[in-house]
């Protein structure tokens, strides 16, 4: 399940709504997802499976 936890960057206060409710700024995700957690190593396993398949790797993409 994911977390919808959010963090105030001026006080440090987690939330779970969008504003902190302290001193109501945007509070944001305390970890930049710039990648899909479930995607994390998806770079290096398409890496992988193109060195082990070649140009057909792409057809064996889960
Ligand atoms: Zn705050």
């Amino acid at each position: 399940m994911r977390s919808n936890f959010k963090r105030c960057t001026v006080c440090g206060r987690y939330t779970l709504s969008s504003a902190c409710p302290s001193c109501g700024l945007a509070a944001v995700c305390p970890v930049p997802m710039r990648y899909s957690p479930d995607d994390r190593y998806g770079v290096y396993r398409r890496r992988a499976i193109r060195e082990e398949y070649g140009d057909n790797g792409r057809y064996h993409q889960v």
